[in-house]
């Protein structure tokens, strides 16, 4: 990832919470226990391991601004979540999460703050990169800033922001990675 003369990568951006893990409802996941990868994404991620695409977890965390979990917390359950895909061979290239604290430096979605950092930090071609979410905001997150691509995952969430793509279930993600990339 060095030099300025390589080709700019390309990433798939993953909202966590009803895509990469089972939906907390209305409320937060709290404690590495309480966190459930949902089937079909270590394979994903996996996939794009293996082409080099990079994967990066772009999350609201505002349980943590709410004081009902504390950074350490959050890492915590980050950790689960890094052990379990590593388990099956895959690895998130990055996490960014905006906390809803004084002290996070990121910014709430749907401002597209996270990517674009994320962005800088990888030489990513956003014209070529994805996001995955299944909330409004992951999508308006997306277009604003400048994705190829929007993929909704159809959970609980009301549907008022179109995507470009809707996938029923994680176990889909896998098939149209292989067709877009
Ligand atoms: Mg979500």
């Amino acid at each position: 990832m060095s030099g300025g003369t390589d080709r700019r990568c390309r990433a798939v951006f993953f909202d966590r919470d009803g895509v990469v893990n089972r939906s907390p409802g209305a409320g937060y996941v709290l404690a590495p226990d309480q966190f459930h990868l949902n089937d079909g994404i270590a394979e994903a991620v996996r996939f794009l391991n293996e082409r080099s695409v990079l994967a990066i977890v772009v999350t609201s965390q505002k349980g943590v601004g709410k004081g009902l979990m504390s950074d350490d917390d959050l890492a915590a359950i980050h950790r689960r979540m890094e052990s379990e895909l590593a388990e099956k061979g895959a690895a998130f290239d990055a996490i960014y999460a905006y906390t809803g604290t004084p002290r996070c430096p990121h910014r709430a979605k749907p401002d597209p703050e996270m990517i674009l950092t994320a962005a800088e930090r990888f030489s990513i071609d956003l014209r070529l990169s994805w996001m995955i979410g299944d909330a409004d905001r992951d999508i308006a997150m997306g277009r604003a800033a400048g994705l190829a691509g929007t993929i909704r995952l159809r959970g609980e969430k009301p549907i008022a922001t179109p995507a470009d793509h809707t996938l029923e279930s994680p176990l889909e993600i896998l098939d149209f990675l292989r067709r877009i990339l």
